[in-house]
């Protein structure tokens, strides 16, 4: 039977609340009980919101969880030559396309395009003059994928070829064999300004390199999956199985999430909650 291998890829932006502590232990347990692996990964690519002190209470968390992991750890961050390498791989075969222009300027558009946002997410390539004119003022830009370029580059039998396996379900119970639709996600950013790398290429590139089996994580990261199939399927890396797990909610019935201040798993401890009253309460 193949290994199977999972990871948890927390970004250090704030520290870890009890949706997260479901999803580490159900990847946790899941991998346990094939007699697999289940690795931390830390996503720290974002220079503007991630701090080491996050880090450093992520492995506290887990630990207090009662979870262990192989050692070392990988530090996205740690690795930017490397995504760097796989920008230029794509560069140079004329998939990606430099975006000068501000978040703004994008969501302003989105506000002024017919047909809704799937256009305005695929801003297209800037006309040459007005590239030139932006690159001699030493403007920053970022490197955007081009859905038109991957596709005519697969062709349109492996683009519509483009599938994952999906052992959990979507937010709106997608389950079994899924055809992969990038186009949801549009002409993504895989070379941000400031960081040189993006979530999607940093992600897609980790999985492969560490030979990830099995993708466990939250509802919230299903429509990603549609766009890291295809940049797994140009870069020739193996698509993993998907499992995406519901997002749990608070008692006033919103999700979990960092950034609305959901109790922390440090201060549930700070509380006297016990790991096991905690798994207990998850069901995991
Ligand atoms: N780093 C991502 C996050 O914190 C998760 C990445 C993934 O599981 O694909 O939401």
């Amino acid at each position: 039977m193949a290994t199977f291998i999972t990871r948890f890829a927390p970004s250090p932006t704030g520290r870890l609340h009890k949706g997260h502590a479901f999803s580490a232990l159900l990847g946790h347990g899941l991998a346990d009980g094939a007699g697999g692996r289940w690795l931390l990964r830390i996503e720290d690519i974002d220079p503007t919101r991630c701090q080491g002190e996050y880090e450093a209470g992520i492995l506290e968390d887990l630990a207090w969880l009662g979870l262990d992991w192989p050692m070392p750890v990988r530090r996205q961050s740690d690795h930017l030559p490397d995504y760097a390498a796989v920008v230029e791989a794509l560069r140079q075969r004329g998939l990606l396309y430099r975006c000068f222009r501000t978040r703004k300027a994008i969501l302003d558009a989105i506000g002024d395009a017919p047909h809704g946002s799937a256009e305005a997410a695929r801003p297209g390539p800037h006309p040459a003059d007005e590239e030139a004119a932006m690159l001699d003022q030493g403007l920053p830009f970022a490197w955007r994928l081009s859905l038109d370029e991957a596709r005519s580059a697969l062709g349109d039998p492996d683009w519509h070829a483009l599938s994952f396996v999906e052992e959990g379900c979507g937010p709106n119970g997608e389950t079994g064999h899924i055809k992969a639709r990038p186009e949801i996600a549009g002409d993504v950013i895989l070379a941000r300004k400031d960081a040189g790398t993006a979530y999607h290429l940093a992600v897609t590139h980790d999985d492969a390199l560490q030979g990830i089996s099995h993708v466990i994580r939250g509802h919230d990261l299903f429509e990603a999956t549609h766009i890291q199939v295809l940049i797994q399927t140009l870069m020739g890396w193996p698509t993993p199985v998907y499992h995406h797990h519901r997002l749990l909610t608070g008692p006033d019935g919103r999700r979990h999430a960092k950034r609305d201040r959901s109790v922390t798993l440090a201060e549930l401890r700070a509380g006297g909650m016990t790991a096991e009253a905690l798994r207990a309460e998850l069901g995991v």
